[in-house]
């Protein structure tokens, strides 16, 4: 066993390892997509202009499910108090939008002062669907970014940048106001010399927000990831050669 990752376990929980009481997680909250769709039909897919979307059946949908498993406690009461604040937050990026405000302003209002337990548990919420990204990838557990997800530690390993989905805004100028949340799976960065991954990150977009975040690391790291996973650091490398091949655009 190595000291920053776990092997990935399809039978087990993606942040604690447990195999007992595994449930699902949602890919983007129910609750925010009620918001967003309310009763309207919805429609799921890549809209990448090649992939036909298939209608979803509603925000509990399991279509709107990630495959890699969560236990019940780590669902429940370990990630609640992380679920609740990121609605808040939402609220808060999104008002602030709607007054021509920068989102990044959000830190510094008094109640998410950096470090604070509302500025954590806002972190926490991203470090547990990066974690489930990662497992969707079947790629090893993350063991330090997932006790944080559980609140196991303060120390934050997540960065994060909030803009203006420019896919939103695609749709906005081709098809008028419609109603958009998405998610950016997983994706992993490599260093252009080293050819070494250096960052796993993901995104999620709610109506015209966009969060993109994600965790950096250093050569202790990838040096694991590469003895000890060999499976998920192929699959790594195989990825960075089509990369090359077909380079992904700023917005991807
Ligand atoms: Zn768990």
């Amino acid at each position: 066993m190595g000291f920053f990752f776990e092997p990935y376990q399809a039978d087990r929980c993606c942040l604690c390892g447990s195999a007992e009481s595994l449930t699902g997680e949602h890919k983007v909250k129910a609750s925010a997509l009620r918001k967003i769709f309310g009763e309207d039909a919805m429609a799921i897919g890549s809209f990448d202009g090649t992939s036909s979307p298939r209608s979803a059946q509603g925000p509990k949908s399991r279509a709107f499910h990630f495959s890699a498993r969560i236990c019940a406690p780590c669902n429940g009461s370990h990630t609640q108090g992380p679920d609740h604040e990121f609605d808040r937050f939402h609220a808060s990026i999104s008002e602030m939008l709607s007054q021509g405000k920068a989102p990044e302003l959000v830190f510094s209002l008094p109640k998410y002062e950096v470090g604070s337990v509302r500025y954590l548990d806002v972190f926490r919420y991203f470090a547990k669907l990066l974690c489930c990204q990662v497992a969707e990838s079947r790629g090893p557990r993350p063991l330090e970014l997932s006790a944080f997800a559980v609140g196991k530690t303060d120390r934050n390993l997540v960065f994060l940048n909030i803009d203006a989905d420019p896919t939103y805004e695609d749709f906005l100028s081709r098809f008028g106001e419609h109603q958009f949340a998405g998610h950016g799976g997983l994706m992993v960065c490599a260093d252009s010399e080293s050819r070494v991954p250096t960052s796993f990150r993901s995104s999620l977009s709610l109506g015209t927000v966009r969060y993109k975040f994600w965790v950096q690391y250093d050569a202790a790291v990838q040096a694991e990831l590469q003895q000890f996973h060999p499976d998920f650091w192929g699959k790594c490398e195989v990825a960075y050669r089509e990369a090359i091949k077909v380079p992904l655009s700023d917005d991807d």
